[in-house]
């Protein structure tokens, strides 16, 4: 029967393909091949797993509640034995490295034969303890299943479009590499992580359709619309084919674009219009050359800490930037401090904020631990040898957090001439403008810094106090706010006034519905994911800057939506 879900649209397009659902919670071991190149990813993920769950035992070992009953601590205690024992934490990498399987069916596998041994066992207590076995295996699969392997995609004829109730950060880093056709979710909202990234994929997605994972069956036949965040499922052969015709429609369209890629990037009546683009991994370098993006405006460097159980090295680090470097061939390159915390929380981390969005994210968490800051500063400094580099401050709220930064980052050239390891001596330092009170306090931070960068996804999150993850507030998501509206028109005239470069690194600067009224209040650098960036530039060279300004302007003042939106319409006209 063909029934209708309604989301959020967050990546555009269409496609048509059979539902495979995707669960966190489910304790199945699913069961693949591994491909012969990705046995030791393999082995690693195994490994990742077992450090994860000890580290969560560790935690819970040392944050014990006063007044918990001592055999908790005894219970958690045996609980790190059991994982450290070969037979659980060695013989499935074995398993893996023989058959070739995945990290789940392996510790499957293996569990199912420990269990069996115990069920022999005569001692009454020894007989018990096949009960702790059991729950140390099931963290250890909850854990691998919260990192899916690299290929959980079924080898099916048909495009697949992966139904989960949610998806984490990390979980989309991993399917960048994976065939989905389309990705659809019950929870997250536009700006989440986990949105930008499917949006970075290029795959058409719907997020916050509530309870899809409860409704679609696996291999039911779905159409996802990414513009319209519809999701028709079951669809008869009418409905069907009218979205073939759209999908088509869709790709000429995308085809056209592209031919824009060589044409100067400026406005009918001349001005030059910077348009850069973001990134997460280094390997995304080659879309923003492709897209002939006019630089990096945005490297996301967390993504180099997530999925995995260590720190990257600072020579890790320096080489991950310098490729970026190279490859963008003396374009700049922006590259902004580790921003984790809120939904992007590696293992490691620990992050029992009650709050993390408001707790100690970004450039708080780095002020925090000054060795994790100075190690990437450093290796930020020397990858500025290469090229031209520039350092981002993520999520600055008060001055003195700036001049703590300052100090820092004398600290790290301080230290490198001392080792004599070269390092750019011009990096230019930018900080980030999204926090509503860093935009407000908007002069003081441009008198410091070399440039700004307003984050329109978390200047509109902290300024509407809607959670960017959550899909129970996603509607009230408004870049057309007129207090948000009213922040980035302010940072922009203080950095005219101050002759401070700003750029706007959000999701904002992607949507080209939007990209005329930035123009307007004044914006002449944009940061988007580089599949955005023709769209982008199609707009601005059918622009009139003159003309929009006083618009724009009017657009700024008007309080009421429906005037808001006569005016964008205006403006888009
Ligand atoms: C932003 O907040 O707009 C931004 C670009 O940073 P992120 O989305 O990574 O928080
Ligand atoms: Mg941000």
């Amino acid at each position: 029967m063909t029934f209708t879900l309604h989301g959020i649209g967050i990546a555009g397009g269409f496609s048509i393909g059979r539902a495979q659902l995707y669960s966190h919670d489910r304790l199945e071991a699913p069961r693949h091949q591994v491909q012969p190149d990705d046995i030791e990813s393999e082995v690693a993920r195994f490994d990742a797993a077992i450090i994860e769950v000890r580290s969560e035992c560790e935690h819970l070992r040392d944050h014990l509640p006063e007044g918990a009953p001592a055999e908790l601590a005894a219970f958690l205690d045996l609980h790190r034995l059991i994982l450290e024992d070969s037979m659980l934490s060695q013989v499935p990498k074995d398993l893996i490295r023989a058959t070739a399987c995945n990290a789940e069916w392996a510790l499957a596998q293996q569990t199912e034969a420990l269990l069996a041994q115990f069920d022999s066992i005569e001692d009454v207590y020894l007989r018990e303890r096949r009960q702790d076995v059991k729950q140390v295996a099931d963290k250890v699969l909850k854990a691998l299943l919260g990192h899916p392997s690299l290929a959980p995609v079924k080898v099916t004829e048909e495009p697949t479009i992966l139904v989960a109730h949610d998806l984490t950060p990390s979980d989309m880093v991993l399917f960048k590499r994976s065939a989905y056709a389309g990705f659809i979710t019950d929870l997250g909202g536009t700006t989440s992580h986990t949105a930008i990234l499917a949006r970075s994929l290029g795959i058409p997605s719907v997020m916050a359709l509530h309870n899809a994972r409860a409704l679609v069956q696996e291999g039911d036949l779905i159409i996802v619309d990414g513009n319209a965040g519809v999701v028709i499922v079951d669809p008869d052969a009418d409905i069907l084919e009218e979205y073939r015709l759209r999908q088509n429609q869709w790709r000429l369209e995308q085809q056209k674009l592209k031919r824009l890629k060589s044409s100067p990037s400026a406005t009918l009546d001349g001005t030059a219009v910077e348009l850069m683009a973001n990134i997460d991994q280094p390997e995304d370098v080659k879309e923003a050359v492709q897209e002939n993006a006019a630089g990096i405006g945005l490297f996301r460097s967390e993504f180099l800490f997530m999925n995995r159980s260590d720190l990257p090295s600072e020579d890790e680090q320096f080489e991950a930037y310098r490729k970026v470097v190279k490859a963008m061939k003396g374009k700049p390159v922006v590259i902004r401090t580790l921003d984790i915390g809120a939904d992007k929380s590696p293992a490691w981390l620990h992050a029992d904020s009650v709050n993390p969005a408001l707790g100690l994210r970004a450039i708080r968490l780095c002020l925090a631990e000054p060795p994790i800051f100075i190690a990437q500063l450093r290796a930020i400094l020397r990858a500025g040898k290469h090229g031209p580099v520039r350092i981002l401050i993520p999520m600055l709220a008060s001055l003195t957090e700036l001049d703590q930064v300052l100090e820092l980052i004398d600290v790290a050239k301080a230290s490198l001439e001392k080792d004599a390891i070269p390092y750019g001596k011009d990096v230019r330092i930018g900080g980030m403008i999204e926090v509503p009170a860093a935009a407000l306090a908007a002069e003081w931070f441009a008198r410091k810094l070399d440039f700004l960068s307003i984050g329109t996804n978390d200047l509109i999150q902290y300024t509407l106090a809607i959670d960017r993850t959550d899909d129970t507030v996603a509607h009230l998501y408004d870049p057309l706010h007129p207090g948000v509206i009213q922040l980035i028109a302010h940072t922009l005239k203080v950095g005219q006034r101050l002759k401070c470069p700003v750029s706007v690194c959000g999701e904002m600067a992607g949507d080209p519905k939007l990209t005329r009224l930035l123009l307007g209040l004044g914006l002449r650098s944009f940061s988007m994911h580089p599949a955005h960036l023709m769209a982008v530039k199609q707009q601005v060279m059918h622009s009139h800057v003159a003309s929009l300004a006083p618009m724009a302007a009017k657009l700024a003042k008007a309080g009421r939506p429906e005037r808001i939106q006569a005016y964008l319409e205006r403006i888009n006209a």
